[in-house]
């Protein structure tokens, strides 16, 4: 019996001081699965960033005690943690001032909330995934420097599709990962393509790391997904 894992936990800390604001980001950001963090000035963003260390920030630009630019340049002191800044204000200055501060993003109210949750993920996405360069899971090596893959001591070519494949099971050891998930993460999250695309790319990706007759580490979860696991 396969235990489905969930998915390991986002944190995202919000700081927006409009109440009506912070609550709706809040409950959709929570809905889509994150764990969210809500500060209402600069002041307690800023300690909050520190205490939660969170994957993402979400930074109104005007706010009490300490505006969002303040927060923003302070942040930068000492993270590179992703910051998408929320404005009222969309002239082009303000945006400049906003990404010269370090912020990643930049959003004008009102928003949509699909862009919101698009820009999200991009965030989440691009922020560097990890220190080291190599990663293994059993005989499985990956290099993300050289991306250079081999199984045991053999080497294996994968199409670019592929490694953004295996790299997406080798940062997610023994997690079930949902289809959409898979999707979402290698074909971009408007994907509207052929439905058995990630069964053909799973098929090819089987087929090359199982090398020799090496045993299956790349599980099909009936219904729901797929799993980086050791052989049952
Ligand atoms: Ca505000």
């Amino acid at each position: 019996m396969v235990k489905i894992m969930s998915n390991e936990i986002t944190n995202i800390l919000l700081i927006e001081d409009e109440k009506d604001i912070a609550r709706f980001i809040e409950l959709e950001l929570t809905c889509e699965g994150y764990k969210v963090h809500v500060a209402y000035d600069g002041m307690q963003g800023l300690m909050s960033a520190r205490q939660i260390n969170p994957d993402l920030i979400i930074l109104d630009r005007m706010l009490p005690q300490m505006n969002g630019i303040e927060v923003c340049k302070r942040l930068r002191q000492s993270t590179d943690v992703p910051i998408l800044m929320l404005t009222a204000k969309g002239d082009i200055t303000d945006k400049v001032e906003g990404l010269d501060a370090g912020a990643n993003d930049y959003l004008v109210k009102p928003f949509n909330l699909d862009e919101l949750l698009a820009r999200v993920r991009v965030q989440l996405r691009s922020k560097k995934p990890f220190e080291k360069t190599i990663m293994e899971f059993m005989d499985l090596h990956l290099d993300t420097t050289t991306r250079e893959i081999k199984r045991g001591d053999k080497k294996i070519n994968l199409s670019p599709k592929e490694y953004d494949l295996l790299m997406l099971f080798m940062k997610h050891p023994k997690h079930v990962l949902n289809r959409e998930r898979i999707l979402e993460n290698i074909w971009g999250w408007d994907f509207e393509g052929e439905d058995n695309v990630l069964e053909v790319y799973m098929h090819s990706l089987r087929e090359k790391i199982e090398v020799d007759g090496k045993p299956r580490i790349l599980q099909t979860i009936r219904g729901v997904g797929y799993v980086l696991k050791e052989p049952t």
